[in-house]
């Protein structure tokens, strides 16, 4: 039997961060693949219908062919166990995206190729930054036409901010690729054109000064030793502390789809990214390793089975040990609670979780008592910190259809904005109710779920707002604020005031008028 310090330093936990079509679906495929919890690629998640069966959970979800449910993904490898956090990414894009972020311990970037740093990547990398998270980097579609690999790896400090370090090199790209070349281990990874394998051959040659090497790559050669000259004379060199401290990524180049590079990304990842960390709270830094058990909720899911109507709990256990039956003190109710049906998520169905560790993921079955950023402990008074609510990119103003529903509508908004699945604002200079969001699905989710579980028929119209931003400053100057920018003060679900800017130069000049007002993006639970 392992010791709970093993368990916990096997443990390797994280999330993918990318934007829509850049590979996430399919590189998830190929670490199941590898992880042996899926003996085909693309029976997961790739066939729509078999999605169906397993993990929609409501209505509106079939009818898009989407998840709006991220799960969990568990598999062991390489002496280690792998927990993968799905990010949810295309339309169901969210705050949870957000979220499930701040209980990873590390990322894996997918870029494609062709595209490069994209938009949604760079809002991903804004909130790993948040806690200077560790991140792999993965160029992918090598078998396409890319840009000039160097090109993108001075896109990826550019633009995120973080020093790239090649791991491998791409032997040409497209028609012409060839394979990688490790600098690190002097081998090329060969490519054969045309074969879509499953688990991918593993043919490799040692030393790029050997005569099988000079063969393989033909014509290519000189040139391809001049340039590996080039980019280790011009890139960064791995640092694992660096890379350990959020300040460097290591980058691997390689196909997704034809399970090419992934194998050798996920050596190194299982190698390198850290085991469970000591995390914040309020009164003291847990280590991961503690007898004691301890967990936050950063997640909470409505219907995933509607038959039951019941809610469950996302939580990331950070220190000792979760056993079925257990009993924990529920932080914030101060009530103590026994829980025997915590649950696991394999390939979208539930199977009861007889014990996890730090760095693992459990679901409790929720029935209105727990929200967003909970801590529950072996009876010690702690709060983890570091859950935030992310400022809302989008925003509509909510009306009912029938006015004398405003009391329920008052209610569900609440519960709902609770749970993470909207936020609510409520202007101090008129009646309205102004609902704000991450992703665009957020809108039909709040306004589904008003009417299946409140009873409640609402509608959206727009409404002329860019951003907000919670204030925080002495009660001073929070009264002149609140005096001056009357038109733009508003409160927020959990009570607290915010500013709500038309556009981004508004905000730039409030941010300036104000200086001793802090104007902040996230806001804690
Ligand atoms: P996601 O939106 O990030 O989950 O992206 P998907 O994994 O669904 O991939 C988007 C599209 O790119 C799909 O059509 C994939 O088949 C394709 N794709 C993924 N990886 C590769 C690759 O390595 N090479 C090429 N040519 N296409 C790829």
């Amino acid at each position: 039997m392992s010791t709970l310090t093993d368990q916990i330093s096997q443990r390797r936990t994280f999330a993918i961060i990318s934007h829509p079509d850049a590979g996430k679906t399919t590189i998830t495929e190929k670490l199941l693949l590898l992880g042996n919890l899926i003996q085909v690629a693309g029976s997961v998640k790739g066939k729509k219908a078999d999605r169906h069966a397993t993990s929609d959970w409501m209505s509106m979800e079939q009818e898009r062919g989407i998840s709006v449910t991220s799960s969990v993904m568990q598999f062991p490898y390489n002496g280690c166990t792998v927990n993968l956090l799905d990010t949810p990414g295309h339309e169901d894009f969210s705050e949870d995206t957000y979220r499930t972020l701040t209980a990873v311990d590390s990322a894996l970037m997918v870029i494609d190729g062709a595209k490069g740093v994209e938009d949604r990547t760079i809002k991903l990398m804004n909130v790993c930054r948040l806690r200077d998270t560790p991140i792999i980097g993965f160029v992918n579609k090598l078998d396409r036409d890319i840009r000039e690999p160097i090109e993108l790896l001075d896109e990826v400090e550019e633009v995120l901010g973080i020093a790239a370090a090649p791991i491998n090199w791409p032997l040409g790209m497209g028609k012409e690729f060839q394979g990688v070349y490790n600098l690190y281990t002097d081998t090329i990874h060969v490519f054969e054109q045309g074969k879509n394998f499953v688990l991918g051959d593993d043919i490799r040659i040692q030393g790029l000064a050997s005569d099988e090497a000079k063969e393989y790559l033909g014509i290519y050669y000189d040139d391809i030793v001049e340039e590996l000259e080039l980019v280790r004379g011009a890139s960064h060199e791995f640092n694992l502390d660096d890379y350990l401290a959020g300040q460097q990524s290591p980058v691997f180049f390689g196909t997704a789809m034809a399970n090419f590079g992934v194998k050798e990304m996920l050596d190194d990842f299982v190698k390198w990214a850290p085991n469970p960390l000591d995390r914040d709270t309020a009164q003291r830094t847990v280590a991961a390793t503690e007898e004691k058990f301890s967990g936050f909720v950063f997640k909470i899911q409505a219907n995933m089975d509607p038959k039951h109507r019941d809610r469950i709990a996302f939580m990331r256990v950070c220190s000792g040990k979760y056993s079925k039956g257990m009993k924990m003190k529920h932080v914030r109710t101060g009530k103590d609670v026994k829980i025997a049906d915590a649950v696991t998520f394999k390939a979208g169905e539930r199977v009861l979780v007889e014990e996890a560790v730090s760095g693992d993921i459990i679901g409790l079955h929720n029935h209105g008592s727990i929200q967003i950023g909970d801590t529950f402990t072996q009876g010690e008074e702690l709060k983890y910190t570091g859950i935030p609510h992310f400022a809302p990119e989008l925003f509509r103003r909510i009306r009912l259809k029938d006015p004398l529903k405003m009391k329920a509508l008052q209610k569900g908004l609440q519960q709902l904005s609770e749970e993470g699945s909207t936020q609510v604002f409520f202007p101090t200079r008129n009646n309205d109710i102004i609902v704000g969001a991450v992703g665009v699905l957020q809108f039909e989710v709040v306004a589904y779920r008003l009417k299946d579980e409140y009873k409640v028929e609402a509608i959206y119209e727009p409404v002329n707002v860019y951003t907000a931003r919670w204030v925080e400053g002495s009660e001073e100057h929070l009264a002149e604020l609140k005096r001056k920018a009357n038109d733009n003060v508003a409160i927020d679900g959990g009570g607290h005031l915010t500013y709500l800017a038309p556009t981004r130069v508004n905000l730039a000049l409030a941010e300036e008028r104000y200086p001793e007002v802090d104007f902040r993006s996230t806001r804690e639970h």
